[in-house]
């Protein structure tokens, strides 16, 4: 028998976890962490239900903290198996987790410093020594080879396209007959996306698990390119400066390369752009020993290494190097993690520049509810850093064409010709966008799409699957 339990990404876009129990295995795809909205990142403080200890094997989609950031509080609670990942991903693991370790570190500080936790001391929900624990237990598979986490399950690595080491999932589940197949999109990138190839084409299966988190929305047909010098030749005349919030590995490899394209063809003059994140740096090598891995030809390497190095970049490693962009009057660009605002350097410019007319903020990427983010994106007021009520006088640019994750038409486009499933499940949604995301899929291919609630639990042998009550509140 077996059964699909919707652990995390159910409803919102974070906490990955989905729970595959077939024949006495159990294996999680996907670990990750809950972010945004208070009541979602509380649950990050309660333990596996089953026990981490049940669980068999791992199967990582990619690194993105969303879904591989809550593996070394699986292992602290007890988790000793396996963690399957493509070997791009298992570079990118220690370079996010330890990172992530130190986030939660520095919030347990900050807590006991404000003395705002109900524990005392407050703990950080995990440390380096938990991250160590956990990369000794991963185990590189590269994409295409036919893996086993766990007796009776048979699983296979595709590429999705999202990000640097990025795949979707194909698990093969043993029977009395035919085996049945389960489809993990994780997260899908976007067609003609600069550096990564095309996501694959799906193979057919009995269960499809799809993301959804632009099932409401198409962005916009106009190349990455050109957007992004539209956005940047809207923000020089305001005079100030332009800060994009990126993830440090990703879309700051992409954003360099795009603005030394730029930069040499004439369309953007040479004005400074610091990356404000040691992590970026790091990252970058990771990119160039997974070269084969992607759409990343020697050209692209090279200029993404030599954008790296050329004059008009500044790397602010320090903490120093990143305090000296303050003196800069005048325009420049900032990159800076995190990605969605929710901590990290870029948090201490926005404190700075927001109040400042000249400032354009450019919000690149997915903006789950609750982060500052999309505040900013609703157009608020003020924002909240640092305990402080800042006030917004910046001008707030959405890029659509750097997001890393396909939209209602090109998930559209990845899933024509594929026979349809007996369920699909849309998660990795925020309620709009899923409700978009199967409306979608009725019209254009008359599928009926599951919704699951967080903790809902279904059946995958039966004809029909109804709807389990939740297992968790
Ligand atoms: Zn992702």
């Amino acid at each position: 028998m077996a059964r699909l339990t919707f652990l995390g990404a159910a409803g919102v876009v974070s906490g990955s976890r989905h729970l595959l129990d077939h024949g006495g295995a159990r294996i999680l795809v996907d670990c990750g962490l809950f972010q945004g909205d208070k009541w979602l990142r509380e649950r990050n403080w309660r333990p596996l239900d089953p026990p981490a200890d049940s669980v068999d094997a791992v199967v990582l989609t990619h690194a993105h903290i969303d879904h591989s950031g809550w593996l070394p509080r699986l292992v602290r609670e007890g988790f000793r198996g396996p963690i399957f990942a493509t070997p791009a991903t298992a570079d990118l693991l220690p370079l996010l987790l330890y990172d992530s370790a130190k986030c939660q570190e520095e919030d347990a500080l900050y807590a006991n410093r404000k003395g705002f936790s109900r524990h005392h001391p407050a703990l950080p929900l995990y440390d380096e020594a938990d991250v160590a624990r956990t990369l000794r237990r991963v185990r590189p598979v590269t994409r295409q080879r036919v893996f086993e986490p766990a007796r009776g399950v048979r699983c296979r690595f595709h590429d999705a396209g999202h990000m640097l080491g990025s795949a979707f999932v194909e698990a093969e589940l043993d029977g009395p007959g035919r085996p049945t197949t389960v489809l993990f999109s994780g997260d899908l990138g976007r067609y003609d996306a600069p550096l990564y190839a095309d996501p694959c084409p799906p193979p057919a299966c009995d269960h499809l698990v799809l993301e959804s988190t632009y099932g409401d929305r198409d962005h916009p047909a106009i190349r990455p390119l050109d957007d992004l010098e539209r956005a940047i030749r809207e923000a020089l005349p305001r005079g100030g400066m332009i800060l994009v919030a990126s993830f440090a590995v990703g879309r700051t490899q992409q954003l360099v390369y795009l603005l030394r394209t730029l930069m040499a063809a004439g369309r953007l003059p040479e004005i400074p752009v610091w990356i404000d994140s040691p992590m970026a740096v790091e990252a970058t090598e990771v990119f160039r020993r997974h070269a084969a891995e992607h759409d990343f030809t020697e050209a692209n390497v090279a200029g993404v290494a030599e954008a790296l190095v050329s004059p008009w970049v500044r790397m602010a490693r320090t903490a120093e190097e990143s305090k000296a962009i303050n003196g800069h009057a005048g325009s420049g660009i900032v990159i800076a993690s995190s990605g969605m605002m929710t901590g990290g350097r870029i948090l201490h410019h926005l404190a700075r520049r927001l109040p400042d007319p000249g400032t354009t903020v450019l919000v690149a990427g997915f903006q789950a509810a609750g982060t500052r983010g999309r505040s900013l994106l609703d157009g608020a007021d003020t924002l909240r850093i640092h305990g402080r009520e800042i006030p917004v006088r910046a001008a707030i640019r959405r890029v659509d064409a750097l997001s890393g994750h396909a939209d209602r038409n090109e998930v559209t486009r990845w899933l024509e010709g594929m026979p349809a499933p007996r369920n699909v499940f849309l998660v990795h949604g925020e309620p709009p966008a899923a409700r978009g995301m199967a409306e979608r899929l009725h019209e254009r291919f008359g599928w009926q799409a599951t919704l699951p609630a967080l903790g809902a639990s279904y059946d995958l042998d039966g004809p029909v699957t109804p709807p389990q009550p939740p297992t968790i509140r």
